[in-house]
C-alpha cells in the first residue's frame, strides 16, 4: 500500500543557495502544447517556486517531423527568448508516447547528445515527467537524467528544492540525493541484468530504492487545475480548460486513466473555476467556452451545479468524455442549451462479450435506446467510438458490432426524420494498444495485418449505411505506439535509427523488425521480469494479473469506492 501524502524527509528550506533556470519542452507543437493542462500546471508550480526560473518551449505549429533542422531563432525559449544550452535544467512534458520521437529529434535540434553518457557539466540537465514516462519510463532511460514518476503537485518542488538550497558545480553532483525523494527515478542508478542481448532485470545501486514509488497528490486544494496560459493558438482555439476529475472510477481494464491515477479524486470545482476565471479575467477577449475535462466527468457530484454556473453567465460548454450511462435528461439539456451538437457514445467493447472482458457492463439494447433517446433529445450528430483486437476477439464479435451500428443507424435515422433534421452518425473504431500499468499489460497487440483485414470488412458493410462516416486509427501508428509504450532500454537504438534515417519511423523499424516484433506481439506470462516493474503503483500482489484473469473470463471487478473498497491495495 501506498502511504500518502509522501514528503520528503527532512523538507527543505532556508535561503536560495543556487537559483535555476529550467526550459519546460512539450515535444509537439504550441498548439498541442497549450492544450495539455499537466504541461500549464507544472510551468506555472515551477514559477512560484522560489529560485526556479522556468520558461517554456515547444515546436512552431507549421513544424513536421521530417525536418531535418529549425533556425536558430525558432529554437529559442518563449518568453525570455534564450537558447536551450543557456538553462541549467530541459525538463520534457510527455502525455503521448509519439511524442518520445519529437523528443529525440529536440535534443538533435538542441546540439545535446542523445544520451546522459555522452553529455557532461557543459550540458543542461534533461528531466522527463508527464503520463506516458510514469507509465513506463524505460524507453527514454538511455536519454534522461531524471524522470518525474506521478503527478507533477508537490512531486517537483521537492526536486527542485534540492537543487536551489544546494551549493553545485554540476546538477549531476545532486542526483544521487534525488533518489530519496518518492517518484524520483534516476535510470542510472539501476544497471541492467542481460541475457544474453535481452533485458531481464535490474541492479539497483545499495543506496537507491529498489523500486521507484509512483507519487500522487493526496490534498484536494492541490488539484486545481486549468488553462493557464491562454493563447490563440491552442487545438483548442478560444476553450479554456479546467480539470473536473482526476482518474476514474470504473476501472475499464485498456484504460491508463482508471488505473496509475488511482485512487480516483474529485477536485473542489467551484474553487478551481473561481481560480480559471482570475486567469481569464487578465485575458483580452476571454475564452467563451469552458471545456471540462477528465477521464468520465459526470461522475463529479457537483458536476451539473457547476455546469449551471457557466450556462448562467453566458458561456458554452464542452465535455472531454461522458459515460453514456450518466447522459441523463438535464445533463443532456444543458449540453443543448450551451450549443454542443455532438455527442460521443463510447461502447468501447465491439460485443457484449467483449465489453465483459474490458469490465464494462453495457448491453446492445442499452447502447441502442441511449442513442434513440440523445438523438430524440436533439443531439444532431452521434458517434459510436469502440477498440478493436481486445482479447479474445473473434469474427462472431464484429458480427455482433455490425448488428449493432445497424440498429443503431435505424433508430439514429428514424428519430431524425421525426424531428426534420439529420447529422451524421461516426463510427470510430481504434486498436487496443496493450498499455503498461494496466491489467492488458501481459497481453500482445493483434497483428496489424488481422486488424487491417477487420477493418477492410467493417468499411465494406458500413459503405452501403447512409448518413454514416467511418474512422480508424491506423494499426501501423498503433504498432509504433505499442513498441514505444512497452519497450525498455534497448530503444535507444531505434532512437538512433530514427534519427539517422532522417527521422523516418518506419524505416527505423524496419531496420530491426524482429526484435520489435518481440515488444508489440510478445504475450507475457504471469512471472516474466516486465520493463515498467521498476515503478511502484502501489498494488496489492498480483491485483493486476488477477483483473486480467478477470478479464479473460469475462468477469467483472467492481468500480472503485474509495470509502469502502480495498481491493486493489492502493486505497
Ligand atoms: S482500493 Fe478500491 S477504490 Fe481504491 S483505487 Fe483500488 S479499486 Fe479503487
Amino acid at each position: 500500500m501506498l502511504e500518502q501524502p509522501i514528503t520528503f524527509k527532512p523538507q527543505i528550506s532556508g535561503p536560495v543557495i543556487h537559483p535555476i533556470r529550467v526550459l519546460l519542452v512539450y515535444p509537439n507543437t504550441t498548439e498541442v502544447a497549450l492544450a495539455n493542462l499537466g504541461y500549464q500546471r507544472v510551468y506555472t508550480l515551477l514559477n512560484d517556486m522560489d529560485g526556479v526560473v522556468c520558461d517554456r518551449y515547444s515546436l512552431p505549429n507549421d513544424w513536421k517531423p521530417e525536418w531535418q533542422s529549425l533556425k536558430s531563432s525558432a529554437l529559442r525559449s518563449h518568453e525570455l527568448n534564450l537558447p536551450a544550452h543557456e538553462f541549467d535544467m530541459i525538463a520534457f512534458s510527455i502525455s503521448f508516447e509519439p511524442d518520445y520521437l519529437h523528443a529525440v529529434t529536440l535534443l538533435k535540434y538542441f546540439n545535446i547528445p542523445l544520451e546522459s553518457n555522452d553529455r557532461g557539466r557543459e550540458h543542461p540537465l534533461i528531466l522527463a515527467g508527464g503520463s506516458a514516462v510514469f507509465i513506463n519510463p524505460e524507453p527514454l532511460a538511455e536519454c534522461v537524467d531524471a524522470f518525474f514518476i506521478g503527478e507533477g503537485e508537490n512531486l517537483a518542488d521537492q526536486f527542485f528544492n534540492l537543487f536551489t538550497h544546494s551549493d553545485w558545480q554540476d546538477p549531476r553532483e545532486l542526483l544521487k540525493a534525488s533518489t530519496d525523494i518518492p517518484g524520483i527515478y534516476v535510470p542510472q542508478f539501476y544497471p541492467t541484468i542481460c541475457d544474453e542481448d535481452t533485458i531481464v532485470g535490474y541492479t539497483p545501486e545499495p543506496e537507491v530504492p529498489e523500486r521507484v514509488i509512483r507519487y500522487w497528490t493526496g490534498k484536494t486544494e492541490d488539484l486545481c487545475t486549468h488553462t493557464e496560459i491562454p493563447s490563440e493558438t491552442t487545438t483548442f482555439k478560444d476553450m479554456a480548460l479546467m480539470e473536473v476529475t482526476r482518474g476514474c472510477i470504473w476501472a475499464c481494464r485498456f484504460c491508463t486513466a482508471g488505473f496509475i491515477y488511482r485512487p480516483p479524486r474529485l477536485p473542489d470545482l467551484q474553487l478551481t473555476y473561481d481560480s480559471l476565471q482570475n486567469v481569464l479575467s487578465k485575458q483580452d477577449k476571454p475564452s467563451d467556452t469552458i471545456g471540462l475535462v477528465g477521464p468520465s466527468v459526470t461522475d463529479h457530484p457537483d458536476l451539473l451545479g457547476l455546469a449551471h454556473r457557466i450556462v448562467a453567465e453566458g458561456k458554452k460548454l464542452s465535455f472531454s468524455s461522458l459515460r453514456m450511462e450518466t447522459l441523463t435528461d438535464e445533463l443532456v439539456d444543458l449540453i443543448l442549451i450551451s450549443g454542443q451538437k455532438t455527442l460521443t457514445v463510447a461502447v468501447d467493447g465491439p460485443s457484449e462479450r467483449m465489453r465483459n472482458v474490458i469490465n464494462k457492463a453495457a448491453t446492445d439494447d442499452f447502447i441502442v435506446e441511449k442513442c434513440r433517446f440523445l438523438t430524440q433529445k436533439g443531439i444532431l450528430h452521434l458517434k459510436i467510438y469502440s477498440i478493436i483486437g481486445l482479447p479474445g476477439e473473434t469474427d462472431e464479435d464484429i458480427d455482433q458490432f455490425i448488428t449493432l451500428v445497424e440498429r443503431v443507424h435505424k433508430v439514429y435515422v428514424e428519430a431524425c426524420s421525426e424531428r426534420g433534421n439529420i447529422g451524421n452518425l461516426t463510427i470510430g473504431l481504434s486498436p487496443l494498444i496493450p498499455k503498461p500499468g494496466t491489467p492488458f499489460q501481459w497481453h500482445p497487440m493483434e497483428s496489424v495485418a488481422s486488424l487491417k483485414k477487420k477493418f477492410l470488412r467493417l468499411r465494406k458493410t458500413f459503405g452501403r449505411l447512409s448518413y454514416l462516416k467511418l474512422s480508424f486509427g491506423s494499426p501501423n501508428e498503433a504498432f509504433l505506439q505499442t513498441y514505444l509504450s512497452r519497450g525498455d532500454r534497448s530503444l535507444i537504438k531505434f532512437f538512433r535509427n530514427y534519427l539517422d534515417q532522417d527521422h523516418d519511423a518506419k524505416a527505423a523499424l524496419k531496420q530491426n523488425q524482429k526484435e520489435v516484433e518481440s515488444f508489440v506481439y510478445r504475450q507475457y506470462e504471469k512471472d516474466d521480469f516486465l520493463p515498467w516493474d521498476i515503478i511502484d503503483h502501489g498494488y496489492r500482489n498480483n491485483f493486476l494479473w488477477d483483473d486480467y484473469q478477470r478479464g479473460l473470463k469475462e468477469r467483472h471487478t467492481p468500480v472503485c469506492d474509495t470509502a469502502v473498497c480495498k481491493i486493489c491495495g492502493i486505497c
